[in-house]
């Protein structure tokens, strides 16, 4: 969506485009390894600059290449980035990057999966989440011994174009209603400002109808009726709960892909961030959010026929060929599902004649 509206500076030499990687900690460096695998088999013009960023360093400097390379490159695909560091000053790498990058918006299409045993069948829910500010403004202090205070940092500015962004999403997408989730019973100032600035710009979109609900109630509703919605505009963490609801409800933390956008960059990345650290290195973890937010980054670029393929790769491989990975109830392992989607791909790419 967002290339639709600005001009989006995409390095590109040769008829290839440069892409910033950032593998990450936990399972984010092997994913990696897994697009760049498909990747070549299916004869992608995109090249890599992948950076490392070191999660016990104390000094920024490698995230501060990270964010040059990306604002150079003007897309990244990324795996979760940890902050190890002992001194409380170091603030998460995750955040800081969404925030000098000022990649206001996040979008998390959740979509059911034919051939996954779920929870729930055909959801079809876009989530689009602020991602700078809310609750992750990281301002947090010891007023006095034992008493902590956090402050939540809502703007009307930037819950302005994040309405704006949801009330456009709908119109391009064909997208009927927006659901604000907020807290402004209790968080009248905060939540109030959020849920008011969306209220104000549904007025000036009488073609898509609009309303709001509680965040409470709005975890309750997901589990026991989540047919109801359509685009859920949320604050930061509570765009975070939903999603990882919702996540939950169609299959887990290894299949959707998430999006973030600013006005001048893209950053592509599994769903729900996770780290993974406990299933690192044992070839199990799935691949596919992570092989999603990879046909996302193609699509961004207008790859548009690299992007078909390696999504019927995908869809096949996980619909028809049932190849799932023990978090989807199977006996697959990383690779085994790696490789049939390259299979898939060398197969589909002949008959596209992309390669
Ligand atoms: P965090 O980033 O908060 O540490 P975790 O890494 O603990 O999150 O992930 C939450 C859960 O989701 C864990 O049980 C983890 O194993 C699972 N998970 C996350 N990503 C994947 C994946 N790609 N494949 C399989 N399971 C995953
Ligand atoms: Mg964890």
């Amino acid at each position: 969506f967002a290339k639709k509206v600005t001009p989006i500076p995409k390095a590109k030499y040769g008829g290839r485009h440069a892409v910033t990687m950032l593998p990450g900690g936990g399972i984010g460096p092997e994913l990696m390894g897994y697009v760049k695998e498909v990747f070549r088999y299916g004869g992608v013009p995109v090249d890599f600059e992948t950076v490392q960023i070191d999660p016990k360093s104390d000094s920024n400097e490698d995230l501060e290449y990270a964010i040059t390379s990306i604002r150079r490159n003007g897309v990244a695909i990324k795996g979760n980035i940890e902050t190890k560091s002992l001194d409380t000053d170091v603030i998460s790498r995750n955040v800081a990057l969404r925030n000098e990058l000022d990649l206001f918006v996040n979008v998390v299409h959740c979509q059911s999966c034919p051939g996954i045993k779920a929870r729930q069948k055909d959801i079809d829910i876009i989530i689009i989440r602020q991602n700078t500010e809310g609750e992750y403004a990281m301002l947090e202090h010891e007023s006095v011994h034992g008493v902590v205070e956090s402050m939540k940092v809502v703007t009307e500015e930037n819950s302005e174009r994040l309405a704006r962004y949801a009330f456009d999403y709908c119109r391009l997408h064909g997208r009927k209603k927006v659901t604000t989730v907020h807290k402004a019973n209790i968080m009248k100032l905060s939540d109030g400002l959020f849920l008011e600035v969306s209220k104000r710009v549904a007025k000036e979109y009488p073609d898509i109808q609009h309303d709001a609900m509680i965040i409470d109630n709005t975890c309750m509703q997901l589990v026991a009726n989540p047919h109801q919605f359509d685009v859920m505009l949320t604050t930061n963490l509570y765009g975070s709960i939903v999603s990882n609801v919702i996540c939950g409800l169609l299959g887990g933390a290894g299949l959707l892909s998430g999006r973030n956008y600013g006005d001048h960059y893209a950053v592509f990345e599994p769903g729900t961030r996770n780290t993974g650290t406990a299933i690192a290195g044992k070839n199990i973890a799935n691949p596919i959010a992570m092989l999603n937010a990879s046909v996302d980054m193609l699509e961004h670029l207008g790859h548009d026929s690299h992007a078909e393929v390696i999504r019927t790769a995908i869809n096949k491989t996980i619909s028809e060929d049932h190849i799932h990975t023990p978090d989807l109830g199977g006996q697959a392992t990383s690779i085994d599902v790696v490789q049939n989607i390259i299979k898939h791909v060398q197969a589909l790419s002949k008959k596209c004649q992309i390669v």
